[in-house]
């Protein structure tokens, strides 16, 4: 008879909102079946999302967290990664520490701490997808590896066909590219997939060898190499794109959304500040309260996104113009600084002109934003977790990508799902203002709203018990417990 030992599963989340948040879920989840989990966070990360005074995350008898070093500055207002140079930085630093932790986890020393605990050893891995030396160490080292990529699967895709589009010379031109042709070479995607929409490295690659491009393949060579792929996604709203990632890996799991699925299994509330970089600022739920029904426009670009003091005035007077209220997240590094010595907090006449018919908050509850009934539409940076949580709230989006997948997101918003509109490479005062009226009163704003509520129906019939995602978790949880025997 084979010999079972208890299932334990270490989990390395890239150093990015976008992926811990996802990957703190999936963690949850696992725990929840009963799997011993270990959590392991850069430094930074760990010290800036999950130790807090105010937090209950802590180590739990079958949960703890680990941490590998990162190299960042210690008080770094950024301590996350937003460049290849960045991730490049983290590796260097993580890898040689991430090594001896599996290699005492397998050796019975509990997977380091010293505390003397009796942890079994580490029985599978789950490695975010855009950190490959996550998935080479323990390949090297015998230990089986899930994949989890945080990002779209339309951007997993499109990804995997580097490749067939250097091939066919679709890419990677040293010429000034013309972005409104069509692309061919996305199986599946032919006929409304621009070069303008392809993931930020690809459209943007000069060469073959363009460093981001030879990044983004090696991420999806690496998904031959894992024993599963995990995706935050459900079959309703992408089993095409799903269809085609299982002839690459055979063992596909949408869990999407994974925040409504942790919900439901876990029974946890969504929202707080757990795994996340910013305190969130809640006074803007009682100005939400004040609101009349579908009144207000939330906008949100994110953790990671950095715009110009000329752009964010511009969006500020696309807003204004528009007429409507609006809620606006305005991170305190959302601005980038031009010079040492330049000023770059939210202008004072934006805080003055904003006061009669909007609310600025430098971080909010998203989750909970977007379900209230007074949000009539989401101007969004297209990020794939925001893109989920504006499905799962039936709110049509306004999108305006600014880097990596959100450009193919934001293209499936406008012309698959149909539950918003693409501003793509436009962000002009006029065009804001248009965009804006045509998604909360505009002749298509009925049909935008009808298909927004047609997802948010599929995706809650996916996260409950028997749905496609609650049958993949279940599915799942035996995949890793068939690992460990
Ligand atoms: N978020 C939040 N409050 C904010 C802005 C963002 O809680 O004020 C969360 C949002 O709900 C989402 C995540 O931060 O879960 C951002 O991830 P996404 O993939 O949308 O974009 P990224 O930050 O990776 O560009």
């Amino acid at each position: 008879m084979a010999n079972t030992i208890t299932p334990h599963v270490l989990l390395f989340p890239m150093p990015a909102q976008g992926h811990l948040l996802p990957m703190t879920k999936l963690a949850d989840l696992l725990s929840h079946a009963g799997l011993y989990v270990t959590f392991l966070a850069t430094e930074g990360v760990y010290q800036r999302c999950f130790l807090r005074d105010d937090d209950d995350r802590g180590d739990q008898p079958r949960f703890r967290f680990r941490t590998v070093p990162d190299g960042l500055p210690r008080e770094s207002s950024r301590p996350f990664v937003d460049t290849l140079d960045g991730l490049l930085g983290v590796v260097g630093h993580a890898r040689g520490p991430y090594r001896e932790l599996l290699a005492s986890s397998r050796g019975g020393g509990g997977g380091g701490g010293g505390e003397g605990e009796l942890w079994p050893p580490v029985t599978c891995v789950v490695a975010d997808g855009f950190l490959p030396f996550a998935l080479d160490v323990p390949v090297e080292m015998g230990i089986p590896v899930m994949v989890l990529r945080t990002s779209s699967p339309c951007s997993v895709w499109a990804y995997c066909c580097i490749p067939e589009l250097i091939k066919r010379g679709e890419v990677a031109s040293p010429d000034e590219p013309n972005l409104d042709e069509s692309i061919q070479g996305v199986a599946g995607m032919e006929g409304f997939l621009r070069r303008r929409d392809l993931p930020g490295f690809v459209r943007k690659a000069q060469s073959a060898d363009d460093p981001g491009l030879q990044f983004f393949a090696t991420c999806s060579a690496n998904l031959t190499r894992a024993r599963a792929l995990i995706l935050n996604t459900f079959e309703a709203l992408d089993s095409p794109v799903i269809s085609r990632l299982r002839d690459v890996c055979p063992d596909v799991y949408g869990l999407g959304p994974l925040h409504l699925l942790g919900r439901n299994v876990c029974s946890t509330p969504s929202g707080g500040d757990s795994g996340k970089l910013w305190r969130e600022d809640r006074t803007c739920m009682a100005w939400l309260d004040r609101q009349p029904d579908r009144s207000v426009v939330y906008v949100s670009f994110g953790s990671i996104t950095v715009i110009s003091r000329e752009e964010l005035l511009e969006f500020w007077h696309g807003l204004i113009g528009s007429g409507k209220r609006f809620l606006w997240v305005v991170r305190s590094d959302l601005v980038a600084e031009t010079s040492a010595d330049e000023k770059t907090e939210t202008p004072l006449e934006l805080e003055e002109g904003t006061r009669e018919r909007g609310c600025l908050v430098g971080w909010a509850p998203q989750e909970e934003v977007l379900a209230h009934r007074s949000i009539g539409c989401f101007l969004t940076h297209s990020g794939w977790n925001s893109t989920l949580e504006g499905v799962v709230a039936g709110v049509p989006m306004v999108c305006w990508p600014f880097l990596g997948d959100q450009y193919t997101n934001s293209r499936f918003v406008s012309e698959v799902w149909r539950n918003g509109l693409d501003m793509k490479d436009a962000g002009g005062r006029d065009v804001v203002e248009r965009m804006v009226k045509a998604a909360m009163d505009g002749e298509g704003a009925d049909e935008l709203r009808r298909s927004a509520s047609k997802l948010a129906e599929e995706a809650r019939e996916s996260a409950e018990e028997g749905g496609s995602s609650y049958l993949d978790y279940q599915r799942l949880v035996q995949q890793i417990k068939s690992l460990s025997s």
